[in-house]
């Protein structure tokens, strides 16, 4: 995609993560990786006044906060840019304030096997990370262990993150995430699931690899 394209895609997501109820306010942040630099929403921008011109630009090669753009980037940069360091597979990222994975972070508590489609998060949980505050190093570091292996996690008292190859899958795995959050939910409200054994979930996995939401 071109970078003009993925600055217009990530407006477009913003604008649609709140209407469909995902996010609300300025809260939550998306990235995304063009060449050897990280395309970011700009810290504390409504979403309907946001444009493509907007986004902030931090290479890749740096962790010292460089940026370019008119407007300072999101304050979740840490993270964003040591998950896209640490991660080759990670083309884009999305936070979100999202009501159901929040509830379940303010309790602190990891998503168990409780719906096969965990599997698209890569293993049979979805786990919290500790909390630290927004925008630390700490943080950072607390949401790179919780995303080991896995496309998604919450983040205790806070909110979630998803990871995928594309923005669009990023997206897709968001609102996963918070559907699962909710079906859990409510699950605990009846005496709580009955989980998925390991292999179940691995075979799901793996059968993933041909459903779905394609990379482009
Ligand atoms: P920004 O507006 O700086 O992106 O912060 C929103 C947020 O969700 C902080 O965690
Ligand atoms: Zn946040």
């Amino acid at each position: 995609m071109k970078e003009q394209d993925l600055r217009r895609a990530i407006v477009s997501q913003c604008r649609q993560m709140n209407a469909s109820g995902l996010n609300q306010g300025t809260s939550g942040n998306i990235s995304a990786r063009h060449e050897d630099v990280m395309l970011i929403t700009p810290s504390a921008t409504p979403y309907d006044s946001m444009t493509p011109a907007d986004i902030a630009v931090m290479p890749l090669d740096r962790d010292d906060g460089s940026w370019s753009g008119p407007l300072k980037p999101s304050t979740e940069w840490p993270f964003h840019l040591a998950i896209m360091r640490a991660r080759v597979d990670v083309g884009a990222i999305v936070h979100t304030h999202s009501t159901f994975a929040t509830v379940l972070s303010m309790a602190r508590r990891d998503i168990p096997a409780c719906h096969y489609m965990i599997a698209a998060f890569g293993g049979p949980t979805i786990r919290c990370a500790d909390y630290a505050t927004y925008g630390t190093k700490a943080l950072s570091d607390h949401a790179l262990a919780a995303l080991e292996g896995r496309n998604g996690c919450l983040l205790a008292n806070h909110g979630q993150i998803a990871v995928g190859a594309s923005l669009d899958k990023a997206m897709w795995l968001a609102a996963e995430l918070e559907t699962i959050a909710r079906q859990y939910y409510h699950s605990l409200l009846i005496g709580g699931p009955v989980l998925l054994p390991d292999d179940e979930i691995e075979r799901v996995r793996q059968g993933f690899s041909s459903y779905g939401l394609r990379d482009r």
